[in-house]
């Protein structure tokens, strides 16, 4: 790829190398790149060789601060939120082309700092791209969205205006580090909010570029902030801060929780994308290549490191075995190897921290249940944060590793004798992302695809993500939902303003 020339004195830069371009790596607030108040950087690793590649600059409560008040008078006084929806998207458009434009350096960067395989990557950032452009779309439509509500009682009408909530807080996980930060980020500014964004300290490099890409675009100043730091320190201050009127939240369950609850104390509007235990059900009139097509694509893609991904596989008595076979010997046969490299399917684990988690699951996993292929880290790449593909089967209901969220490249089959038998088993879990069934009869899945308490059902797929439907959970998966008309409800509030048309006295106290 070639070099770009070094980003402009005041902008925190990492030179570029033969594989990479210059890096953003300040917080960018207001307008400006700089660094944080402290002065302190922490080390951005690659997860395929364990070494730091980036230095980024670490946001403190101080500089959320900063980014808030910045966020605040960008929505309290500046021209964002009062303009059209037109002139808005015409701004989220130019966003999508750049990042279009920008395509294979962006994924170049994702794959440094998550480890996915390039053209997994390059996907990321193509639907980056479609998300702002979709959402580009879906702002000029809020121009004249008024709704006049018909009311029984005459000489009163009423009418029902949505307006941008005002400023969001936004915090990012790290297995799809850009395209999260779309989903928040796109939303956010079509409804005309403003926004602070803290993306993940494992990857916060390509949100960074963001912050350059909306300048560009003509993004007035204040309106995306973006503070890179931990959750501790820059997370938690984002979301305690008063002058923020709501949070969007995507990452585990025990962080969503305690954003909720820091969120009571002001009453801020929270919506939440939690994690999953999502299950697939496989009927025998399924074809068997299929099957196991979509059981691979469901866990393995992304190295499983996915919200929705088919972790639980429920696989009907009388294929059982023969597609057990099948997978494991489709599983070993996956590449694995450093993202760049051509023809790697999958790549390492996110970060060391994560392989040492995955890996002693996996250790758990093999005191409860038979281990089919896998367990361990591929020979020749201890280097990396690598894990093998691996199947676990004949397991308990109650086993830890059927219900915990491992969120790696681990899957986990039972089998079932009748289809009342496999909605339960796949119901039966604290979690509701997502649910899939595959069989050759329509009827019997649409019957299972009713049943199924889970906010994305799949049938005859796995994992397809698609800008225009709505993406969130049941249960302990979340609140509210991201993506389609529904991700730009969670910016909005709605306003009823209500018009007496008559002239005579209303005469209650003065008669
Ligand atoms: P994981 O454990 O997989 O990293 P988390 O839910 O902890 O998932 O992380 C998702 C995002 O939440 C990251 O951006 C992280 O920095 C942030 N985060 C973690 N802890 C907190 C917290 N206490 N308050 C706010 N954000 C947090």
């Amino acid at each position: 790829m070639t070099d770009t020339t070094l980003l402009q004195a005041g902008d925190r830069t990492v030179p570029p190398t033969a594989d990479m371009v210059a890096l953003k790596t300040g917080l960018f607030i207001d307008g400006t790149y700089g660094p944080a108040v402290s002065g302190l950087c922490f080390e951005v690793i690659d997860p395929a060789n364990r070494q730091p590649f980036a230095q980024v600059a670490r946001g403190g409560a101080a500089d959320i601060d900063r980014a808030v008040a910045a966020a605040r008078r960008a929505f309290d006084d500046g021209p964002w939120p009062r303009m059209t929806g037109a002139e808005r998207g015409a701004v989220l458009r130019r966003m999508g082309d750049l990042i279009a434009a920008r395509r294979d350096e962006l994924a170049r960067i994702e794959v440094r700092d998550n480890g996915k395989p390039l053209p997994e990557a390059n996907w990321d950032i193509d639907d980056t791209a479609g998300v702002f452009h979709f959402y580009a779309d879906l702002a000029e439509g809020l121009d004249g969205a008024e709704q006049p509500i018909p009311l029984a009682m005459p000489s009163f009408t009423a009418k029902a205006v949505r307006e941008p909530i005002g400023v969001a807080g936004a915090i990012i996980p790290w297995n799809f580090p850009m395209l999260m930060a779309a989903w928040k980020v796109a939303p956010a500014l079509a409804a005309g909010c403003t926004m602070v964004l803290k993306p993940s300290e494992l990857t916060p490099l390509t949100a960074l570029e963001l912050g350059a890409i909306a300048a560009q675009a003509g993004l007035p100043a204040g309106v995306l902030n973006i503070v890179s730091g931990f959750g501790p320190e820059a997370g938690q201050p984002l979301t305690e801060h008063p002058g923020v009127d709501k949070l969007a939240f995507t990452g585990s369950v025990p962080t969503g929780a305690r954003i909720m609850a820091t969120a009571a104390r002001d009453i801020k509007a929270v919506s939440l994308e939690l994690g999953g235990k999502s299950p697939l059900v496989v009927f025998a009139d399924t074809p068997l290549d299929q099957a196991v097509e979509w059981i691979m694509f469901g866990i393995f893609w992304n190295q499983g490191e996915v919200c929705s991904a088919t972790s639980r596989v429920l696989v009907e008595q009388s294929i059982y075995e023969p597609l057990m076979a099948r997978l494991a010997d489709e599983a070993r046969k996956i590449t694995i190897g450093n993202g760049m490299t051509d023809g790697v399917l999958l790549g390492p684990l996110v970060s060391a921290e994560q392989q040492q988690k995955v890996l002693a699951a996996i250790e758990r996993g093999k005191t409860e249940a038979r281990l089919v292929c896998g367990g361990g880290v591929p020979e020749g790449l201890e280097d990396g944060c690598f894990v093998q593909p691996t199947i676990f089967a004949d397991m308990a209901e109650d086993a830890w590793i059927w219900r915990e969220e491992l969120f790696g490249p681990v899957v986990c089959v039972k089998p079932f004798a009748t289809e009342a038998e496999a909605i339960r088993l796949a119901n039966d879990s604290r979690f509701g992302l997502a649910a899939a069934v595959m069989s050759a009869d329509a009827a019997r899945c649409d019957r299972v695809a009713a049943a199924f308490r889970a906010g994305i059902v799949w049938i005859n797929c796995s994992q397809p993500t698609f800008t225009e439907a709505p993406w969130g959970g049941y249960k302990q998966s979340g609140i509210g939902r991201e993506l389609g008309r529904w991700g730009l409800d969670n910016y909005l509030e709605t306003k009823q303003i209500t018009r007496r048309t008559a002239t005579e006295p209303w005469g209650w106290y003065l008669k």
